[in-house]
């Protein structure tokens, strides 16, 4: 039904390299690394062999140029992402602190990953999608919501399927407005990817079991719960369970697990692979992202993810 398509932010990150220091004194920066959770998503789903293509926008300069030579070098149709000449390209400027949290300094309502719209480009690509991937932090930004709205829309009634993986970030505001659009699209979405709270957020339940037993009546048919380091679950809304151990691997940079994880589950899915398969490389794609430095960087193709999955220990 053609390919994968994910709305949203494009950025780049540039991060600390020591961890516990702000950036309130000169400190040494790496980066840039292509980011943005729609670009990990999208780049992982490409390097692992699935059709993949991204609607966003960066600016006419170097960091734009990163994103997109990066997610045309995975495979990635970059067609529908514009390039502003009048506003620069998203960026996050990344500090860790020692407890293992991250803070932010955002600059994508002033950039051009704020500034896009329904374009032909972006209307062609629609029109031959069979999937449309939502990520959450993406509701809160008028233009990704115009976009993500229509798409979904045009994708379901021509037969295609919808994900949401909810990202809820707290560095983002949810008004009331967002929490409307997060749930109208939990009751469009056919695969849900929560982790940590947003499975109870996204069924408005208390509890794992009611929340599961809520988000089926309200049509969801696949749930993927993310667990970091515990691995992941899916529910089957015929009552199968899979479960899935986490691959022992020493984390060095958490970003982009949960979007890597994402973009290899919903790959393979999509290229026919059974639940259990699909989880496998779910797990693989997360843990090996988060043994390197940037939140792509550490995205595989199919190869190196088999190979990864020979040679890493589960835990169980
Ligand atoms: P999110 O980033 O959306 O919160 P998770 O942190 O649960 O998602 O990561 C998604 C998947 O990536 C997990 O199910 C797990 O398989 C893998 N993963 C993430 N962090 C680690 C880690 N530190 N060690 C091993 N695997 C990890």
């Amino acid at each position: 039904l053609g390919p994968t398509v994910t709305v949203g932010e494009i950025l780049v990150e540039i991060v600390a390299t020591k961890i516990g220091v702000g950036f309130r004194e000169p400190v040494e920066l790496l980066g840039p690394f292509p980011s943005g959770a729609p670009a990990i998503f999208v780049d992982q789903c490409g390097r692992i062999g699935g059709s993949a293509a991204l609607i966003g926008a960066v600016g006419s300069d170097d960091f734009g140029f990163v994103n997109i030579e990066r997610l045309k070098r995975d495979g990635v149709d970059v067609s529908a992402i514009a390039v502003s000449p009048d506003y620069p390209t998203g960026s996050a400027f990344v500090r860790y602190r020692t407890d293992g949290s991250r803070d932010f300094v955002y600059n994508i309502g002033t950039s051009a990953a704020a500034r896009f719209s329904w374009t032909e480009k972006v209307e062609a690509l629609v029109t031959r999608s069979g999937h449309l991937h939502v990520m959450g932090s993406a509701l809160s930004m008028p233009s990704a919501w115009t976009v993500i709205e229509k798409a979904a829309q045009v994708i379901k009634a021509r037969g295609g399927t919808l994900s949401l993986d909810p990202n809820l970030r707290k560095e983002l505001k949810y008004d009331d407005q967002t929490e409307a659009r997060f749930a109208q699209l939990v009751a469009m979405s056919n695969l849900l990817l929560p982790s940590g709270d947003e499975l109870e957020r996204a069924a408005g339940v208390e509890g794992e079991a009611a929340s599961i037993a809520r988000l089926f009546e309200l049509g969801v048919g696949e749930i993927v719960l993310k667990r970091g380091r515990e691995g992941a679950s899916c529910f089957l809304r015929d009552g199968t369970r899979v479960d899935a151990a986490a691959f022992d691997v020493k984390e060095i940079d958490p970003t982009g697990a949960g979007d890597c994880f994402g973009g290899a589950y919903i790959a393979c899915r999509r290229l026919g692979m059974p639940v259990e398969q699909a989880l496998l490389y779910g797990c693989a794609a997360g843990a090996r992202n988060v043994t390197v430095r940037g939140p792509m960087e550490g995205a595989g193709t199919r190869a190196e993810l088999d190979d990864f999955i020979r040679t890493t220990k589960r835990l169980t």
